[in-house]
């Protein structure tokens, strides 16, 4: 628990939430700011800031609970699809500094986009750096 965590105080029941479910270990509740009908965030209980940072007992309570929830949201708001996703660090976007899950609901002709949008201009990229980069993160 951190003191200045808004997350935090919403797990410890300091400020209020929509809350739209709770396991031991992670919370989902509905975001203030909603970027579409639905717009849930799923955290951990725990104040971690980066998914690296989670326990793996922790990361799997969350994203079991991302699994859970989708086809839930997806009914409830009447949703064509979602989009998944971590701004994970203050370079992906990160603005509160406790790891959370983001499921957006998607509507047919919304007018958004695709996650690969996020990383801005794709890199040219040749097939040998793509064997060194896999390589890299596999030997790691
Ligand atoms: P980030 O940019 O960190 O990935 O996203 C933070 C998200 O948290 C934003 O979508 C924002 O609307 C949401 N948010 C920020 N403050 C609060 C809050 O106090 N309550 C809730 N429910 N959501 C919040
Ligand atoms: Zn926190």
């Amino acid at each position: 628990m951190s003191d200045d965590c808004i997350f935090c105080s919403i797990v410890a029941g300091d400020i209020p939430g929509r809350i739209v479910a709770e396991t031991d270990d992670a919370l989902a509740f509905l975001d203030a700011n909603p970027m579409a009908r639905g717009h849930t965030l799923v955290i951990p209980k725990g104040h971690h800031q980066r998914v690296a940072d989670l326990s793996s007992e922790e990361s799997r309570a969350v994203f079991d609970l991302v699994h859970d929830l989708a086809p839930r949201i997806e009914h409830a708001v009447g949703a064509d699809a979602h989009t998944i996703g971590v701004n994970d660090g203050p370079d992906a976007g990160q603005e509160v500094p406790h790891a959370h899950v983001h499921i957006i609901p998607r509507f047919e002709g919304d007018g958004g986009g695709p996650i690969h949008v996020a990383a801005g201009e794709r890199p040219d990229v040749s097939d040998e750096e793509l064997d060194d980069i896999a390589a890299g993160i596999s030997e790691d």
